[in-house]
C-alpha cells in the first residue's frame, strides 16, 4: 500500500456511548454476512441499559437470526429519515455485559472494512477467536395456558390443536420441523396465530456450546494447625496427600493423585474432615510444551544493535506513532533488536506485538520469546486448537499477556495500550489475506499502531519496493544492519547457465555437473545443504506424446500436477484430484509423459543418486501438519538429516549453523510469471535462500541453476546487492506505471454464465469511464484474468490505475453502486485494493 498513513475511520468516536444519562434506544449493528452496510435495531428496555459497542448482539435478519456486533449506540435515529422507526426490528438478545470487541480493535475493523471495501461485521468475526459465537437457534415451546387449552381445541379447531400436541410432544421444536411434522403450508401463520393468542411462546437458545475456558479439579489444602493434624489418626496415604500439598498448597487433582500415588477415596476422607478442599480451576490450554522452550539467552548488543535500539527507543518513550525500516541482511541480529526493544515497552507499561509472514515460522519465535517473557506471551495463529486460540486471546484480553506472536490474523489481538508493533520479513505476500474479508496485515498493523500511537519496526532483508521507497521518501525511518554477526562472509554466489548444460549435453538436464560435485563434496565434509525449487509435486505436468495433450483440471484453467506417491493428479488451485492416468484421456494414445521436475521428483533423483545422504523434503504436502514440520526441521538442525529438499517454506527464519551449501534447481518459473512483482519476488526468494547458506563458522556457498543468467534479478541477488536491485527495479515501475508510483484497484467478475460476464465487464467499463470524467484513473480490461477459469466459474478483470487512493475510491465506488442499479450483484464483483500479484 502506497499510503497507509490516510486514516479514514471515525470508529473511535462513533464508539463512544450517547451523552444522555438515559439508555439508548437504538443500537448500529454490523452483522456478519457480506453487506456493506450496518443495520439498525430497536434496543428492548431489558437490553438497553447493558448494552455497549462491541458487545454481540443476536438480532433478527430477513427470516433468520444472527449474531451482529454493537458498532454504535443511538438516542434517536433522526440522522435516518429514511428509516421510518415501524420498519425498524427488535434486537433478541445481548450476549456480553462486558464488550468482547475492544475500542481498538472496534476501530481497527472499521479502518479494514472501509480500505478495502469488506463487510464490517464480516471484519470483525474474523478477528475474534473462532467458535467463540455459537449460532442461535429459534425454538417453539407451549406455554400453561398452550398445554390446557390443547384438549378443548380439538373439537372447534383441529389445526392448532394438533400442532400444540405436536409441540407438548417435542417439549421444544423449531419452526421448520414443526412444519414438515405437520404437513401443512400454513404453520408459520398457525404459529403466529398461536403465539398471538399467549398459547405458545418463542424462545432462543445457541446451536452448539461456544468456546469456554477450560476447568480442573484442583485440590488446596485448608490451614490446619500442624499440631492439631500430627494428633489426627492418619492412614499412610493420607499423610503423603499432605505431604505434597505442604509443599505445593495448591495441584491439579489429577497431578496430586500421581504424585503421592493415592486413590481418591483417600483424598474424599481429608476433604470430608476439613483438613482439603477441592474446587475448579481455570486451566490454560498452552500451545507450547513445557520441554520445548529452550534456555533464555541474551547477547550484549553489538554497536550496531545499540544504534538502532536507540533510535526506536526515543520515540517509544515519548508514546508517540512512528516507523521504522530496519533493513538488515540475513544473520545481521535484527531478532536480537525485536526482543530487547519488546523489552523496553514492558518496562514502559505497554504491550508489544510482533507478526510473522507464516505459521512455520511463529513456534521459532514463540519459543525464543517464552524463553525470554514467560507467561507474558500470547501465540496467535489458525494451526492452535479452538481452545487454545481461545484461551490465549482471553489472557491478552485481560492483559495478563502483554506480547503477541503471530500471522497476519495476530493484528487483531485485543492488547491494551499497545506500544510497538514487530512486523518481520515485511516484504512477504503471505501477510495479504486473500479470502473474504480482505486485508494485508502489514499495512492494517501500521494503521493500528498510528491510531495507537506505537512504533512500528519493519524488519527485512529484502524491503518491499513500496517500504524502501516510503523509506527513502522519508516517510519511514531507514535503519540500516549491514553487517553479519561475527563478521560472517556471505555466502560466494555463482550463476549456472543451464542453457550452456543444454549445449553441452544435447538435451536439458535437472542438475549441473557443478551442483552435484558440489553436494558430494558437501557431504563429504560432513556439512549439510539445501536445494531450493519452486515448485510441489512430482511433475507439474501430464503430456500426450501422441496428440499433445495436457490434462487439464476441470474446473479451472491449469494443467493437473502430478503427485507420485499419491498416484493422483491435482489442481493446486482447486485441489481436484483423480487418479493418474494410464493412457491419454483426449486420444487414449498410451505414451503419456510428465514433464517439469516438482519437489517430489527431485528429492527422488536426488536419493537415487546420493543413497548415503538422508534428504527430507519440506513443501505443503510434507507439512500439512505442524508437528511434522518442526519434526524435519529439528532432526535438520540435531544433524539427524544431511539435506533438506523444498519450495519456498525453506527461505525463511530458520538458522542453521552447519549449512554450507545451497542449491537453487531453479526459479525461472517465477520469472515468467506475468506479474509485475515477478521480478521482486524471485529477487527476494534468491536472496532469502542464499541468506541459508554460511551461518556458522564455515563459509557458505550458494549456487544458482537458470535459463535467465542475464536477468537482473537473479544478478543482483547472486551478489546479494539489493540497492542495485531497487533502483533497476524502481525505474521499471515508474516506467510503467506501477505501485508505488500508483495504487492498484482489482475487479474480479467471476461467474458460470460467460456470455453475461462479458456483457457484465463491459457495462463496469462503462461506468468506471462515466465515473472517471476528470480522467485521474487509467482503466484497463475488461479481459480475461491470467487464470481465467477457477473452481467452475468464468473469471474476467479490470485493472484501475489512479495517483491517490481518493481518486481511486471514487471512481470504483460511483461505478459499483452505477452497476448495483443496473442489477449487477455485487456478489459477483471482487474488489480487491492493493492487490499482491497483479498479472
Ligand atoms: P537475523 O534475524 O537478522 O537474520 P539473528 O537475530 O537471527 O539475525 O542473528 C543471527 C545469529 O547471531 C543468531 O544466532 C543470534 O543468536 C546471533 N546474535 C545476534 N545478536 C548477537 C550479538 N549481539 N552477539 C552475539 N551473537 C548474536
Ligand atoms: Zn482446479
Amino acid at each position: 500500500m502506497s499510503d497507509p498513513s490516510v486514516v479514514h475511520s471515525t470508529a473511535a468516536a462513533s464508539a463512544a456511548e450517547p451523552t444522555s444519562a438515559a439508555s439508548p434506544k437504538y443500537a448500529e449493528v454490523a452483522v456478519p454476512v457480506h453487506v456493506s452496510r450496518t443495520f439498525t435495531y430497536l434496543l428492548p428496555r431489558a437490553i438497553s441499559h447493558d448494552a455497549k459497542p462491541g458487545a454481540r448482539l443476536v438480532v433478527p435478519l430477513h427470516s433468520k437470526l444472527v449474531t451482529g456486533y454493537i458498532v454504535a449506540l443511538l438516542d434517536d435515529i433522526q440522522s435516518e429519515p429514511t428509516l421510518a422507526e415501524t420498519a425498524i426490528k427488535e434486537a433478541v438478545e445481548l450476549l456480553d455485559r462486558v464488550p468482547l470487541v475492544t475500542p481498538e480493535v472496534l476501530a481497527i475493523t472499521r479502518w479494514i472494512s472501509d480500505y478495502y471495501g469488506s463487510p464490517w461485521g464480516e471484519v470483525i468475526k474474523a478477528a475474534l477467536p473462532p467458535g467463540i459465537s455459537a449460532t442461535m437457534e429459534r425454538l417453539i415451546v407451549l406455554t400453561g395456558q398452550g398445554y390446557d387449552q390443547m384438549e378443548t381445541l380439538a373439537a372447534s379447531a383441529p389445526a392448532l390443536s394438533n400442532i400444540l400436541r405436536l409441540i407438548g410432544d417435542h417439549g421444544e421444536i423449531s419452526p421448520e420441523r414443526l412444519a414438515k411434522e405437520a404437513g401443512k403450508t400454513q404453520t408459520s401463520r398457525l404459529i403466529r396465530e398461536l403465539e398471538r393468542d399467549g398459547l405458545v411462546q418463542t424462545i432462543h437458545r445457541p446451536r452448539q456450546l461456544p468456546i469456554r475456558t477450560r476447568h480442573q479439579r484442583a485440590i488446596r489444602l485448608l490451614e490446619v494447625d500442624q499440631a492439631a493434624l500430627a494428633a489426627q489418626k492418619l492412614t499412610s496415604a493420607q499423610r503423603r496427600i499432605i505431604g505434597e500439598l505442604n509443599n505445593e498448597r495448591t495441584m491439579p487433582l489429577k497431578n496430586l493423585l500421581a504424585e503421592a500415588n493415592v486413590s481418591l477415596s483417600s483424598v474424599n476422607t481429608l476433604e470430608k474432615r476439613g483438613i482439603v478442599e477441592l474446587f475448579e480451576e481455570p486451566v490454560r490450554r498452552d500451545p507450547i510444551l513445557a520441554r520445548e522452550i529452550p534456555p533464555a539467552e541474551e547477547h550484549t548488543l553489538t554497536e550496531a544493535q545499540t544504534s538502532v535500539l536507540e533510535s526506536i527507543e526515543k520515540p517509544l518513550r515519548e508514546g508517540i506513532y512512528r516507523t521504522f525500516l530496519l533493513h538488515g541482511v540475513t544473520g545481521s541480529g535484527k531478532t536480537e533488536v525485536y526482543m530487547r526493544a519488546m523489552r523496553v515497552a514492558l518496562q514502559l507499561g505497554r504491550s508489544a506485538m510482533m507478526l510473522v509472514p507464516e505459521i512455520a515460522l511463529t513456534p521459532v519465535f514463540s519459543r525464543r520469546l517464552r524463553a525470554n517473557f514467560g507467561d507474558l506471551v500470547a501465540i496467535f495463529h489458525s494451526s492452535l486448537s479452538k481452545g487454545e486460540r481461545f484461551d490465549e486471546w482471553t489472557r491478552v484480553r485481560s492483559g495478563e499477556a502483554r506480547i503477541v506472536i503471530g500471522t497476519r490474523s495476530g493484528v487483531f489481538a485485543p492488547v491494551r495500550n499497545l506500544g510497538l508493533v514487530i512486523i518481520d520479513e515485511e516484504h512477504e505476500a503471505t501477510y495479504r489475506q486473500q479470502d473474504s474479508p480482505v486485508y494485508n496485515g502489514r499495512d492494517t498493523a501500521i494503521v493500528r499502531a498510528q491510531q495507537e500511537s506505537a512504533v512500528v519496526l519493519l524488519g527485512s532483508a529484502t524491503p518491499s519496493l513500496e517500504t524502501f521507497h516510503n523509506a527513502h521518501i522519508k516517510k519511514y525511518e531507514h535503519l540500516q544492519l549491514t553487517d553479519r554477526i561475527g563478521n560472517r562472509p556471505f555466502a560466494r554466489a555463482r550463476i549456472i547457465d543451464m542453457r550452456k548444460v543444454v549445449a553441452q549435453y544435447g538435451r536439458p538436464r535437472v542438475f549441473s555437473d557443478a551442483l552435484l560435485e558440489r553436494i558430494a563434496e558437501t557431504h563429504q565434509k560432513k556439512e549439510q545443504s539445501i536445494i531450493l525449487l519452486n515448485r510441489r509435486g512430482y511433475s507439474s505436468a501430464v503430456l500426450c506424446r501422441t496428440c499433445g495433450e495436457t490434462v487439464q483440471c476441470p474446473n479451472c484453467d491449469v494443467t493437473l500436477t502430478y503427485h507420485r506417491s499419491m498416484r493422483t493428479i491435482v489442481c493446486h488451485y482447486c485441489n481436484h484430484n483423480q487418479p493418474a492416468p494410464s493412457r491419454c484421456p483426449s486420444c487414449e494414445g498410451e505414451y503419456i509423459y510428465y514433464i517439469g521436475e516438482g519437489t517430489e521428483q527431485i528429492e527422488e533423483m536426488l536419493k537415487a543418486q546420493f543413497p548415503t545422504i538422508r534428504i527430507a523434503r519440506i513443501d505443503r504436502d510434507t507439512t500439512a501438519h505442524r508437528r511434522s514440520f518442526e519434526k524435519t526441521l529439528a532432526d535438520f538442525g540435531a544433524g539427524q538429516i544431511d539435506m533438506l529438499v523444498g519450495t519456498q517454506m525453506l527461505a525463511k527464519g530458520h538458522d542453521f549453523p552447519n549449512v554450507t551449501l545451497v542449491g537453487v534447481v531453479s526459479v525461472d518459473a517465477g520469472l515468467v510469471l506475468p506479474d509485475f512483482r515477478a521480478a521482486e519476488k524471485t529477487f527476494q526468494l534468491i536472496t532469502q535462500v542464499a541468506g541459508r547458506a554460511g551461518r556458522g563458522n564455515q563459509p557458505g556457498q550458494v549456487l544458482i541453476q537458470t535459463y535467465h543468467p542475464e536477468h537482473y534479478a537473479v544478478r543482483h541477488a547472486a551478489a546479494q546487492d539489493y540497492a542495485g536491485f531497487y533502483e533497476q527495479e524502481i525505474r521499471y515501475r515508474k516506467h510503467h506505471s506501477y505501485p508505488p508510483f500508483v495504487v492498484l484497484g482489482l475487479l474480479l467478475l467471476h461467474g458460470t454464465d460467460l456470455g453475461r460476464l462479458k456483457s457484465e465487464g463491459n457495462d463496469l467499463r462503462k461506468a468506471l469511464d462515466a465515473a472517471n470524467t476528470e480522467r485521474l484513473c487509467r482503466i484497463l480490461g475488461p479481459a480475461p484474468a491470467p487464470l481465467a477459469r477457477l473452481k467452475g466459474e468464468h473469471r474476467y478483470q479490470l485493472l484501475v490505475k489512479a495517483r491517490t487512493r481518493k481518486h481511486l475510491r471514487q471512481v470504483i465506488d460511483n461505478a459499483l453502486a452505477e452497476v448495483a442499479s443496473l442489477g449487477i450483484s455485487r456478489r459477483s464483483i471482487n474488489l480487491e485494493i492493493d492487490p499482491v500479484s497483479v498479472m
